[in-house]
């Protein structure tokens, strides 16, 4: 399958390319002009977790990667399940937490870092990603060790909980970390100005991480199979899913498995109070406002950068747009949500919560619903702690770097600063 550059579609390159670049010119995202549909669902939903992902991942990256090789990257990238969890008879969580850095955002990152590999020949690699929180960890381990990549993360100061940043500040290595001081926003800006200065991405090989990167939207296709493959099959038919949104790469992958003939119904867009999309599907109005910050901090995104890409399949009519609805969810109705599942017996945490939420509101009675859970509760663990005021143990995963030395650097969100950071890095 070829790649379009959604901004200049004379750019057409291969997945390898893609991958490689992150971003295309004039700063537009890469996509496949026309996704369609696998003809054997039944069949791939009755298969072995692996096998279902080969035969789905593989007219997108057949002219990059070999048969062999895919079904290797596959089994070192899916190496833990995505578990579906009936909250009860009618609403599930799609639980994609169960991966080493505790977030969904293990599966994009671990497949993106084994691509890499794959494709690796002498030239050194940079990648470059800004992070509101779970991007960060996942990146830094999905490429902690990796030779020839060097990798910097940019995270807001201040603006993510210290555990969530000790995951990947404490790593070292080939793993950079700088605290800027901004929001999110800003350094998803200073990345951008990066990927713009064609000399410099020449001399770093710079890439991108971020959920822009196609590799990434492409792996988490796979888990929507995955939940549906776990539901029971009377409940396949009327199914709506609600995704908790910052940058939208998720739903955009959920999105693609609709298109690719996974029986999908409708989608519900979760966001926190930083509601740029459910405002936009409301009024048709793209008004983005000022960050703000929420408990579900890595939600805090207005200007969502993977949203061209839903965009796109709306306009070219692959994708219905009433079969996406938007909500936003206040602060206040995200603790009690947190609490009113916690009532029925399920431990949850604010992201997941929203997206609860989200569906639940919005059901109707002859439909099943999944909502997805992108974080543990315990990397939320104060916030769900305040909530309902109980004490949470800390996963191994996180106990082991609470003690360990943050060794993040400290800059303004001023681009030359990082320029001469990159160039100086090695
Ligand atoms: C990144 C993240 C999200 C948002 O996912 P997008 O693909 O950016 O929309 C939601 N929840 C958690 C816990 C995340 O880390």
């Amino acid at each position: 399958m070829k790649f379009y550059n959604l901004k200049d579609e004379s750019q057409v390159v291969s997945f390898e390319t893609a991958v490689k670049t992150g971003l295309g010119r004039n700063q537009g995202l890469f996509f496949p002009k026309k996704i369609e549909a696998l003809n054997n669902i039944t069949q791939l939903l009755d298969a072995p977790v692996h096998e279902r992902n080969f035969a789905i991942l593989k007219p997108f990256v057949k002219e990059s990667i070999n048969d062999q090789d895919l079904a290797e990257i596959i089994r070192t990238t899916f190496s833990f399940p995505a578990k579906l969890q009936a909250v009860n008879d009618k609403e599930y969580c799609l639980e994609l937490f169960h991966g080493p850095t505790l977030a969904f955002k293990d599966f994009g990152a671990n497949f993106m870092a084994n691509c890499l590999q794959n494709f690796a020949d002498d030239k050194p690699i940079t990648i470059l990603t800004a992070t509101s929180g779970d991007t960060g960890a996942a990146v830094a381990h999905a490429f902690h060790g990796l030779t020839n990549i060097q990798v910097v993360i940019l995270f807001p100061k201040g603006k993510i909980s210290e555990l969530q940043q000790k995951m990947f500040t404490t790593l070292g290595d080939n793993i950079h970390t700088i605290a800027i001081d901004g929001s999110f926003d800003d350094c998803q800006q200073l990345v951008k100005q990066s990927f713009d200065h064609q000399e410099l991405v020449q001399q770093v090989g710079l890439n991108s991480a971020n959920s822009i990167n196609i590799s990434r939207l492409l792996a988490q296709v796979c888990y929507y199979f995955d939940a549906v493959a776990q539901l029971p099959k009377a409940q396949r038919n009327e199914l709506v899913v609600a995704v908790p949104s910052g940058n939208f790469g998720n739903l955009c992958a959920g999105i693609i498995a609709k298109l690719l003939g996974l029986p999908i119904k409708r989608f519900i867009a979760s966001t926190n109070l930083n509601d740029t999309v459910p405002r936009y599907l409301q009024t048709g109005d793209w008004l983005p406002k000022a960050t703000i910050a929420t408990m579900s901090n890595a939600m805090d995104v207005s200007k969502p950068n993977n949203w061209p890409r839903i965009e796109y399949l709306m306009d070219t009519e692959q994708f219905a747009r009433d079969a996406l609805t938007g909500g936003a969810i206040d602060e206040a109705q995200t603790a009690e949500t947190v609490k009113q599942l916690y009532a029925q017996g399920y431990l949850s945490e604010p992201h997941a919560a929203i997206a609860y939420e989200g569906l639940h509101q919005s059901l109707q009675p002859e439909e099943t619903g999944i909502f997805l859970g992108t974080a543990h509760p315990a990397k939320f663990k104060s916030t769900v702690e305040e909530i309902l005021n109980i004490e949470l143990p800390l996963p191994p995963e996180l106990a082991s770097c609470a003690e360990k030395t943050d060794l993040a650097h400290s800059m303004a969100a001023n681009f030359d600063a990082l320029k001469t950071f990159l160039v100086n890095l090695k």
